[in-house]
């Protein structure tokens, strides 16, 4: 009998050792930050992504996100802006979640001169990781507002740097990246405005993001179709999940980011994004909208960015929860 129970100890030991990695969650947690709670509306950009550490990523807050008080927020530690437009850098937001409609969401408060990311920035003491020629313009602007201009890092293209044990990279996005003078103020920005000249902060981005648990993200930002997708998002770093701006006009619409997708990144799964119209209505997608066609048209699961609805991928891309 002794026999047979330490045979059990040893059998039951195994399976707790096979169990034990899913007892530890390994998950990257991915959570939208839209303007209506449980649909995809047109305004919307802003994810929040949790490393399994904990280390919380703020990609793109633009106008949903309704400034430092957002009560969604909690902590952030790092916020990502693509390019400086006001969908994406936030020059203005939301009184507070759900203000409006989902199709002409609210976006009364201002955010200038210092943008709804700058402004989350000071109040959160999260870091600015922005490729280009960006962080010096949210250095300048954290030092003006309080903050500290150190915590405006740089990760132009070709290598990475990692804060809080995730990777973040920027790629080439095919797109512009005019600062709107407002953001520069007195009188050149008064005459820069009167001429119609933007400020010029260099080239707008995408980024690859390789969580502790491996995942790697690619977060394509505004941004047409390039061979970069296939030859450095795929081929270099073989991004598993991809958020793609499917909206048409100002970046790829739902046909060529159904192409990126199927033979140029060629992730395991795909969150679109950027869809500048009303994708969906009770969470549901609306029948015959940009977005639909997009899902038709991608060959690999696509998991619509609800806001509020919490999706976790493991280290595949492969969404396990939420989605
Ligand atoms: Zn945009």
């Amino acid at each position: 009998m002794k026999h047979k129970s330490v045979v059990l100890t040893v059998v039951f030991g195994c399976i707790a050792a096979i169990a034990a990695p899913s007892a530890f969650a390994q998950e990257v947690k991915v959570t939208p930050l839209g303007s209506h709670d449980g649909e995809l509306c047109p305004q919307d950009r802003a994810l929040i992504f949790e490393d399994p550490n904990g280390t919380r990523i703020l990609f793109d807050a633009g106008r949903t996100v309704a400034g430092p008080t957002d009560p969604r927020l909690g902590k952030i530690d790092v916020i990502l802006v693509t390019h400086m437009h006001g969908d994406h850098v936030g020059n203005a937001h939301s009184k507070a979640p759900n203000s409006g409609t989902c199709e002409s969401p609210d976006m009364s408060v201002s955010a200038m001169p210092n943008s709804n990311s700058v402004n989350i920035a000071v109040a959160k003491k999260s870091k600015i990781v922005t490729g280009s020629e960006m962080p010096p313009f949210f250095a300048a602007k954290l030092a003006a507002n309080g903050g500290d201009p150190k915590d405006s890092i740089l990760a132009r293209f070709g290598g990475s740097v990692s804060v809080g044990g995730v990777a973040i990279a920027t790629v080439h996005a095919l797109h512009s990246n005019g600062l709107d003078p407002d953001y520069i103020g007195g009188e050149l920005g008064k005459s820069m405005k009167a001429a119609g000249i933007a400020g010029d902060v260099g080239q707008a981005t995408g980024y690859v993001l390789t969580f502790s648990n491996g995942l790697v993200v690619h977060l394509s930002g505004d941004t047409g179709i390039t061979a970069d997708q296939e030859k450095v998002v795929r081929g270099h770093y073989n991004a598993k999940l991809v958020v793609m701006n499917i909206g048409g006009i100002f970046t790829t619409g739902p046909k060529e980011a159904a192409y990126v997708v199927n033979e140029l990144v060629k992730p395991n799964a795909v969150i679109p994004s950027h869809v500048n119209e009303v994708a969906t209505k009770g969470g549901k997608v609306v029948p015959g909208s940009k977005t639909d066609t997009f899902l038709k048209a991608v060959k690999v699961p696509a998991h619509l960015p609800l806001s509020g609805k919490t999706m976790s991928f493991d280290n595949a891309g492969k969404c396990v929860a939420g989605c």
